[in-house]
């Protein structure tokens, strides 16, 4: 986009314009006496002119400012975009004058077919183009806004953009406005009201309008219509509120018979002179049914934190403690899998306003990770550091390792990384969406690294050592 060298004109209480200056003479290569009153309106393309002297009728009307863009032909022959501003000049008892306009030329472009790339102009963008004057009246519309307001652009001259907007919407658009005034774009997404009375959901980027000294005389917006999306979201909202009722549902459906299922193992542990197999069959029961339930509970937790239904019991805890009741719960698994296990830093103990059921789920959540993602003989380290505010616990493993592409979607619900080695291994993909949550809950954070497949895993988590008044 290229500024022109100053074009401007003034026209007279009617909207005829009775003055050109230098650079628009040359620009369009003729004298002042052709261009004056309609001479200059010989030069407007065809597909504009009409809108053009409806636009300037209509600000003649009202005495107000509007910014128009149009194709006006040029002393070499060929027709340049424009865009044109124009403020209304009163007299100190609010009479009209005229007008003062000056013109931007958009392209230096030579077309020699006007019905291309010349007139792929505003109107026919795709975004609408929503220009304002500085008290928020409509000065332009390109064809599309009009269009996705379901009005016609004559019908939107001079009126403001509050009225296209429900009564509540009102005072966040006026902070727009403010904020605009104030030398503030920012993107924002913005309801708008159709005129059947339907919402139109929109991305607005506003921009401001200066004149020739470059002073602010209003604002332009794109408008881009997000209402599919919106409602595309809303939709995907309601299916996963129902999909995870169902999975809450499911859970809670299968978790039921897992209690009698660990009973009947427990009689048959009370039988004298089991043989070899019946042992080792119990056994199989046992070790499945404690991990089918900590999976149903995870599913449980997820659903509860979703909902937000999740409640911490905070108490005074000794964060030690709750590492070593967690060592505790995965030993069998740790020495299962002949892994070699070494703690630091837990030698004093470190007291917190915690939900110790909920961290030492977390550190079960993370050490049967790293014991499922290592081969047998790995090593597996957790380290807990504390400053004045913070304590970190840290569980490295010299595991299988985390690829970067999966890096990203780790703590996503349900996700697994895709390759052999992880896949191989049975698991939900809830264990550390479930972590983050619930150490986010307590007001910390959990991060993860690796430095890729087969280089091992290091999960961190941070907890605030002031739990302060929480819970
Ligand atoms: P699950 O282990 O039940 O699949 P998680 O949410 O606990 O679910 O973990 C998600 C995925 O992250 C796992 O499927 C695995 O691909 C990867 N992952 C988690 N912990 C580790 C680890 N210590 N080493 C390598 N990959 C891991």
């Amino acid at each position: 986009m290229q500024m022109s060298s100053g074009m401007a004109w003034i026209s007279d209480s009617t909207g005829e314009r009775i003055w050109f200056n230098e650079s628009w003479l040359t620009f369009r290569g003729c004298s002042i006496d052709r261009e004056r009153n309609s001479g200059w309106t010989l030069g407007v393309h065809v597909t504009f002119r009409d809108r053009l002297l409806e636009v300037i009728t209509a600000a003649v009307a009202t005495k107000s400012s509007y910014c128009v863009r149009y194709s006006v032909l040029q002393n070499d022959g060929t027709y340049k975009e424009i865009s044109e501003q124009a403020v209304p000049l009163l007299t100190n008892s609010g009479d009209l004058v005229g007008h003062a306009g000056t013109c931007l030329v958009l392209s230096t472009e030579k077309a020699s077919d006007p019905s291309s790339a010349l007139f792929a102009c505003e109107d026919s963008w795709r975004e609408g183009i929503w220009c304002i004057d500085m008290n928020g009246n409509t000065t332009f519309v390109n064809s599309a806004l009009a269009r996705m307001l379901l009005c016609t652009r004559e019908e939107m001259f001079g009126i403001s953009f509050l009225a296209y907007m429900d009564e509540e919407q009102r005072p966040d658009a006026m902070k727009h406005l403010a904020a605009r005034i104030a030398g503030s774009y920012v993107t924002h997404e913005f309801q708008f009201k159709k005129k059947n009375g339907e919402t139109l959901w929109a991305v607005v980027t506003p921009i401001p309008l200066l004149n020739s000294e470059s002073a602010v005389i209003g604002f332009k917006a794109t408008v881009i219509d997000i209402s599919d999306r919106v409602k595309t979201e809303e939709r995907l909202r309601e299916e996963d509120l129902r999909k995870n009722q169902f999975i809450s549902m499911l859970a809670h459906e299968l978790r039921n018979p897992l209690a009698p299922i660990r009973n009947a193992a427990r009689i048959i542990r009370l039988q004298p002179g089991l043989s070899d197999d019946v042992i080792q069959a119990r056994e199989i029961i046992e070790r499945e049914t404690h991990k089918m339930s900590r999976y149903l509970d995870d599913l449980l937790d997820i659903a509860r934190i979703s909902s937000g239904r999740m409640e911490l019991k905070l108490e005074l805890t000794d964060l030690t403690i709750c590492i070593q009741r967690a060592i505790e719960s995965v030993s069998n698994d740790l020495t299962a899998h002949s892994h070699i296990l070494d703690v630091s830093g837990c030698e004093k103990p470190l007291y917190l306003r915690i939900d110790p059921i909920r961290i030492e789920q977390v550190l079960i959540n993370l050490l049967s990770n790293s014991i499922k993602y290592s081969r047998f003989h790995g090593c597996i380290r957790i380290a807990m550091e504390s400053d004045a505010e913070w304590v970190c616990v840290e569980v490295r493993d010299s595991g299988i390792g985390i690829a970067p592409d999966f890096m990203p979607h780790l703590f996503d619900m349900y996700a697994r990384a895709q390759q052999p080695s992880s896949r191989d291994v049975a698991g939900s993909g809830v264990g550390l969406p479930l972590a983050r949550k619930l150490i986010e809950l307590h007001g910390g954070s959990i991060e993860a690294r690796s430095a890729g497949l087969g280089h091992g895993s290091a999960f961190t988590f941070r907890l605030p050592i002031q739990l302060g008044e929480a819970g």
